[in-house]
């Protein structure tokens, strides 16, 4: 009876879930949610509206019932969701890879109620091609042809970084939206395909603001210092944990004013901007990374977050 029961929910859930994946392939490009009838459904929103390689994103969920705690697994990663009293329902925050192929893609739920009985639930996302530019730059030759104390140098960086990036917090620590950390043009955005010196090929993994020397950068949602120091590439670098597998690095700075371990309100001052590191001359490099992958900071921007 039991197993009948538990049968039939996830027959009807699954059932919704394939009726909205239709909508969505259907071209409806307004974020749903996902009712059936009688209250007890899972209701998905998702930002932002239409999801492409390199984005965040941000998903709330209002299950059937009280939970206790939920989490999905969403393109081979962990979400971890943070529950909101107000809108009484539960935030995570995700992200789509730059080399994730467009194609449908499911978020896989699974929550526990309190009385200790496991729910899950799946709803597929049609996930599209973004457009991104590509630009040829000119640089010091030190940074496409390190030398091999640089290259020492480099591999350091790297175990430096691996480290960093180790010790993030499932915990949500943002709070609200996320804010540019400076008030300044976009010089260059997230995704240009750009070749080094007519030789070296790598993909812009954030957001350049055109600013000069020493202009105040401020960090953009709260969290904890994980790095602050000089790196061969990225200059003197600011790496915040805002919580849920989500960092912001700021990059390129001239002065750092943060220490390791300290907490960070949203706005704060962390350091100046720079021309430091592997830059064609002084801005700030914004970058969001979300469980090793470099995702849109300009989208982040624009989420609207409790
Ligand atoms: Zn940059």
């Amino acid at each position: 009876m039991r197993f009948c029961g538990r049968y039939s929910f996830h027959l009807v859930l699954l059932a919704v879930s394939m009726l909205a994946a239709l909508q969505r392939a259907a071209g409806e490009s307004m974020p749903a949610s996902s009712k059936s009838r009688g209250a007890k459904a899972w209701a998905i929103q998702w930002q932002p509206a239409k999801l492409v390689n390199g984005s965040p994103v941000i998903f709330q969920v209002a299950p059937p019932a009280q939970l206790t705690g939920l989490s999905a697994k969403w393109l081979e990663h962990d979400v971890f969701f943070t529950y909101d009293a107000a809108s009484r329902s539960w935030y995570g925050i995700a992200g789509i890879s730059l080399e994730t192929h467009s194609g449908i893609y499911p978020l896989e739920l699974k929550g526990t109620t309190s009385r200790g009985i496991e729910v899950s639930f799946a709803r597929k996302f049609v996930i599209r091609p973004a457009k991104y530019p590509s630009v040829a730059v000119t640089v010091a030759k030190r940074y496409t042809e390190p030398s091999p104390e640089q290259l020492e140098r480099i591999h350091q960086d790297k175990t430096v970084k691996q480290d960093v990036f180790r010790q993030t917090d499932p915990k949500r620590e943002w709070l609200g939206k996320f804010r540019p950390p400076v008030d300044a043009r976009v010089s260059d955005v997230f995704g240009t395909r750009r070749t080094f010196n007519g030789k070296v090929q790598s993909m812009h993994q954030g957001l350049d603001y055109a600013v000069p020397q020493g202009t105040p950068v401020s960090a953009a949602n709260a969290g904890t210092v994980l790095l602050a120091s000089p790196l061969y590439f990225e200059g003197n670098c600011v790496v915040l944990d805002h919580g849920q597998g989500l960092l912001t690095l700021y990059l390129h700075l001239s002065e750092i004013k943060v220490k390791v371990g300290e907490r960070v309100e949203s706005g704060q001052e962390i350091g100046l901007s720079g021309g430091t590191g592997r830059a064609t001359g002084p801005h700030l490099h914004l970058a969001v990374r979300w469980e090793g992958v470099y995702l849109n900071p300009a989208t982040l921007l624009t989420l609207k977050l409790p």
